[in-house]
């Protein structure tokens, strides 16, 4: 699927949808999730570069690698800032239909503050 540039994480990146930010730097953004799944749902978020950003996991290329490798590493860090690292949390990327992916622009799920159960 093509990136569409009006996707609602896009509006979000350009302040266009509000949202509640708990961590930003020059290429990631992260912001509570509207419809939070556990009592900590957080998204982390890569910024647009050139206008664009990859649609999904399946998107990605040898050249993200790095950047996916930060995105990473920036959620560990926003969920020990929120208190996560004791009690554990859970990192996803959903990637397509069959993933329920309903934001087609790359973000990166951190879930925590409860036991979370089996991943499916
Ligand atoms: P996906 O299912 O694509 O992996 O996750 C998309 C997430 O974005 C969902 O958990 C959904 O609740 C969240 N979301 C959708 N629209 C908005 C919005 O306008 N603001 C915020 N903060 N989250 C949103």
């Amino acid at each position: 699927m093509p990136y569409d540039p009006d996707n609602v994480f896009a509006k979000i990146l350009r302040d266009e949808i509000p949202s509640t930010r708990v961590y930003e730097d020059d290429e990631f953004i992260a912001f509570r999730d509207v419809a939070p799944s556990a009592p900590t749902h957080i998204l982390v978020v890569p910024r647009l570069v050139e206008g664009v950003a990859p649609a999904s996991p399946a998107a990605l290329t040898e050249a993200d690698a790095a950047m996916v490798g930060r995105l990473v590493l920036t959620a560990t860090r926003i969920a020990s800032e929120q208190g996560l690292a004791e009690g554990g949390y859970r990192l996803v990327f959903n990637s397509g239909e069959d993933a329920g992916q309903t934001v087609h622009h790359l973000h990166l799920h951190i879930l925590g503050g409860k036991a979370l159960g089996p991943v499916a």
